[in-house]
């Protein structure tokens, strides 16, 4: 008799039953053993941070369940993927290893590595499309060069892409009999913090595919048809707050697009203002990563290359004020609060808060994008890079570096009545609107109504705006030379 046809299902960040190619490719064979390699120290220089690996703790929990349910399971392993790959497949006698891509070029020496080891050992090798709407060659300039502006990438996306979402399998091929005895448990993987700081987390957010689903849904039938206006008031839950469920891959960005399509017809000829604007948001992640795989230098250099002898400053007082929220601009400080306590900041919020370190404060960008990377439950290289280069001016299709965010209006325009403040800046919640994002500009009558003492309660400014933007532009004006 012949011996069953055995794959390896490679698991990483495709934490999902529905349009996931690899499982779905799976179904080919007749014993599919899916799995997860946690490694402690990685040689990629971007380790996963402490709040994407909260996320990912209960992610993989999610997604261990709904395999059981279907047959199936995930098997937990720690160490080298291309080692650890290779012994599963040699333990189970598997004649195939099958993975979704990743897109991530700081893994490709993990790849590399994998293909090397199982072409070793005679192993076919399957690699499926991944999160993405499409692969690198498909979206180039007509010269074959590509993207540095948004609105032409989108043009040409709307022009080339079809949504072609997969169902979820009823039924998944079971486990190979003989367990391999090195795996591991979700305790093992030690993804949880040491110090309980994510308590806000289990409050804010559920992760795994139904949730995911479930949110998108929610957010396409209601939310969405009030995005253009809402997505950037902070104090409003005006955005759908998908994107650490994108990044984990417990929902493949194409069956957003296919849910749009279905529900308000064609991308290309959409006419609701809100829908545009949200499809074109959704599309930012994907010229993200076509950034990303195009420029891999760019999570740790400027993609405009002057950028690179920009005189920023170190300043441990002022960098850690900024992480704490402690920089006497509430509009800055309750945006990272928010990402402290709940893993996540509002998009409007991360272009001030990373605009005043870069700007105000003077710090490298990278330093930021860093802090940003431990503390985002969202964090991703490609749109992290992207927002904080962007932001810097020294990213493609940047905001222009003399375009410095007001941290006084930006909070009055945004947030009039000064809740997003008062949320999470407690201490200042008795303040009129009118003073709650320049307290230190208060009456003395009003701070004392409030029962704020400016220095004890609440800081004082740590840099004077006016100053600060005079600085930041006469800098600017020494790397144009
Ligand atoms: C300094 C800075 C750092 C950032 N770091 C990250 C990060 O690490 N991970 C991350 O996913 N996003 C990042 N962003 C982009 C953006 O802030 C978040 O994607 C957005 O706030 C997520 O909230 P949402 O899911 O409610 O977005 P929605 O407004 O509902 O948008 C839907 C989806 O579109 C995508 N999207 C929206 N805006 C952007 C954008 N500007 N760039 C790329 N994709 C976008 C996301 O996948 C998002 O989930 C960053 C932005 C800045 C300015």
């Amino acid at each position: 008799m012949n011996s069953p046809k055995t794959a390896i299902l490679w698991i990483r960040r495709d934490l999902r039953l529905h349009d996931n190619q690899a499982l779905l490719h799976s179904l080919n064979f007749q014993q599919v053993v899916p799995c997860f390699i946690w490694e402690d120290t990685p040689s990629t220089e971007w380790r996963m941070g402490a709040a994407s690996k909260w996320w990912l703790h209960h992610s993989l929990h999610a997604f261990q369940q709904s395999l059981k349910k279907l047959g199936s399971d995930l098997v937990l392993v720690k160490g080298t993927p291309e080692k650890k790959l290779v012994e599963l497949a040699q333990h189970y006698g598997a004649s195939s290893i099958l993975w979704n891509r990743s897109y991530n070029p700081q893994e490709a020496p993990t790849i590399q590595a994998l293909m090397r080891a199982a072409g070793q050992q005679g192993l076919e090798v399957i690699a499926c499309q991944g999160n993405l709407l499409c692969e690198k060659s498909a979206l180039l300039k007509d010269d074959g060069n590509p993207y540095k502006v948004y609105t032409a990438f989108w043009r040409k996306f709307i022009k080339v892409y079809t949504p072609t979402c997969q169902a979820k399998p009823t039924q998944l091929p079971a486990l190979p009999q003989a367990p391999y005895t090195k795996t591991a448990t979700l305790a093992d993987l030690n993804l949880l913090p040491d110090i309980p700081w994510d308590a806000g987390f289990n409050e804010y957010w559920h992760p795994g595919e139904e949730h995911a689903l479930t949110k998108m849904r929610t957010f396409l039938k209601q939310g969405v048809l009030r995005y253009k206006s809402d997505r950037d008031q902070p104090h409003l839950a005006g955005t759908s707050m998908l994107s650490p469920h994108l990044q984990f891959g417990e929902i493949h960005p194409q069956r957003i697009l296919q849910h749009i399509v279905d529900t308000f017809g064609p991308l290309g000829q959409l006419t609701d203002p809100n829908i545009i604007q949200f499809t074109k948001e959704v599309l930012w992640r994907e010229f993200s990563y076509h950034l990303l795989q195009h420029f891999p230098h760019t999570p740790n250099q400027p993609l405009v290359k002057a950028f690179q002898h920009f005189p920023y400053q170190k300043n441990k007082v002022w960098f850690k004020a900024w992480t704490k929220g402690q920089t006497g601009y509430p509009i800055v400080d309750a945006g990272m609060r928010q990402l402290w306590h709940t893993g996540w900041m509002h998009n409007r919020v991360r272009m001030i808060t990373a605009s005043f370190l870069i700007k105000h404060l003077g710090v490298h960008w990278l330093e930021g994008a860093k802090w940003f990377w431990d503390t985002l439950v969202d964090a991703d290289l490609a749109s992290n890079t992207q927002g904080w280069q962007w932001t810097a001016g020294c990213g493609a299709d940047a905001a222009p570096f003399f375009r410095i965010f007001n941290p006084i209006t930006q909070g009055e325009k945004f947030d009039p009545q000064g809740l997003y403040a008062a949320r999470w800046c407690p201490e200042l919640r008795h303040l009129p609107a009118k003073w709650i994002y320049k307290p230190w500009e208060a009456p003395s009558h009003e701070l004392k109504k409030a029962g704020i003492h400016l220095g004890t309660d609440y800081p004082y400014p740590i840099v004077d705006h006016k100053e600060s933007r005079e600085r930041a532009l006469s800098q600017y004006e020494e790397i144009k030379k």
